[in-house]
């Protein structure tokens, strides 16, 4: 094994998180490493890349450069597994989705000029550490083992989430996966080109929910996740059954595939120890309602980033300098997730019946009307305290506690 020169910091994992933390630090002069193990940025991708554009443009990220945002949109139709549906109609464009490995590939490009060094296809297979602190990383690039040593790693590593456990910190809640499949299809008939799909429903994805991201090309982004069984089932039977789906896919040809796991369950209770943060998926940085983890991931990074700056400047990485970072973590997400982890809990407990019962009752009290000036759908707790004060808010949510009492 050779030893090569001490970097400031190496980063694990070239995804959105990893790419955006590296910025930040080789921003600030110092010397970062991302070591990748795949030998391309951003593939195989495993999102569907629907992100909130005021949450992008907070993080200096939008307007992105041509290529990398396939649609823009203003509604979302929701549709319970017996086919009622209820329209979000917003006033003005809030979402987008994006080709998430060109958008990976933008990020690692704005890194690498910011003066990150980039390796791909090096896999980290273990942290190197001294007396309980971690000082580097071991990379593997086919049967070559280096020892890499930093005085931080920034781990962005994502759900496979190996590290965690030889650093010592918590790891992801079993019981908060999901597993999802996520396609590129063709042949789409039926879809607004303006709105997201979103079908529910205890037969079609347990546990979550399918969804449907139109391109403006008349192919689409589909999937679902579920917490049982194998979602590849799920999905061929949402796709013939469904009562929207199946009529909306009816001549739709699967050109591509594949399979990933979401954590819902919440972050890990630390992330951070003598010369280690954890960011991103892998810390489980992501919105139990949606499984949406970019933005939380990308914000957590510039966190982390901050964090680690101060840390290296000081001379001094050991855990009770690095727990900043946690605290600034939990000010910026344990609000809105505990919300969101008692929304996932509440969707989670309803029946069919009752979610179909739910958009009904959406519908027929104006909800959509009260939400129509929403502009973003990251921080889901204040949102709700934002429209909170609507009659028509108000009165739903009255009515879903009844629903949710009155459950067998
Ligand atoms: C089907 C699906 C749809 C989704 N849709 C959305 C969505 O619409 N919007 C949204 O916000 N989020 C979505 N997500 C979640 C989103 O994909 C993740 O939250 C996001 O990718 C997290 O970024 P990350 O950088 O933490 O992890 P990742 O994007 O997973 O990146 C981790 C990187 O680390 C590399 N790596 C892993 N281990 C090692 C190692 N030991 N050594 C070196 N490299 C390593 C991996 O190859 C990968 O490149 C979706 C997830 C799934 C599964």
């Amino acid at each position: 094994m050779q030893k090569l020169q001490p970097l400031d910091a190496v980063v694990v994992g070239a995804g959105p998180v990893g790419s955006y933390a590296a910025l930040n630090l080789a921003r600030r002069g110092f010397e970062v490493a991302i070591f990748e193990e795949h030998p391309a940025v951003g593939l195989p991708s495993h999102c569907a890349g629907h992100i909130s554009i005021k949450s992008l443009k907070g993080l200096g990220l939008y307007p992105l450069p041509k290529g990398i945002v396939e649609n823009t949109f203003c509604k979302a139709n929701f549709h319970s597994p017996v086919g009622a549906k209820f329209s979000l109609q917003l006033s003005c464009p809030v979402t987008v989705a994006l080709n998430r490995a060109r958008f990976d590939q933008f990020l690692a490009e704005k890194a690498m000029s910011a003066g990150a060094k980039l390796v791909l296809g090096s896999r980290v297979p273990s942290l190197l550490m001294e007396e309980g602190f971690v000082v580097g990383v071991v990379t593997e690039s086919g049967s070559a083992q280096d020892m890499v040593h930093s005085k931080v790693v920034v781990d962005c590593e994502g759900i496979s989430s190996r590290l965690l456990r030889q650093a010592g910190l918590p790891t992801l809640k079993r019981s908060g996966l999901v597993y999802a499949v996520e396609t590129e299809v063709e042949g789409v008939r039926d879809v607004e080109e303006t709105a997201v799909e979103v079908y529910f429903g205890k037969s079609y994805a347990p546990g979550f929910y399918g969804w449907l991201i139109p391109k403006r090309d008349g192919t689409a982004k589909v999937g679902l996740a579920t917490n049982t069984g194998n979602p590849r089932d799920y999905l061929k039977h949402l796709m013939a059954k469904h009562p929207v789906a199946s009529r909306q896919l009816a001549k739709a040809k699967i050109k591509q595939v594949g399979y990933h796991a979401i954590s819902l369950g919440g972050p890990i209770a630390r992330a951070y120890t003598d010369g280690f943060l954890a960011v991103g998926d892998c810390a489980s940085h992501v919105k139990p309602t949606t499984g949406g983890g970019v933005i939380f991931g990308l914000k957590c990074a510039k966190e982390a980033a901050e964090v680690a700056s101060e840390a290296l400047r000081q001379g001094d990485v050991s855990s009770s300098t690095m727990s900043v970072y946690q605290k600034r973590c939990d000010s910026l997400l344990n609000f809105d997730i505990k919300v969101m982890l008692r929304l996932r809990r509440f969707l989670d407990s309803l029946s069919d019946e009752r979610i179909d019962e739910m958009l009904r009752v959406c519908g027929k009290l104006g909800v959509d009307r009260a939400l129509r000036d929403v502009d973003e759908i990251d921080f889901q707790g204040g949102l709700l305290l934002r429209v909170l004060g609507k009659p028509a808010i108000l009165t739903a949510l009255a009515y879903f506690a009844m629903l949710y009492l009155q459950q067998p």
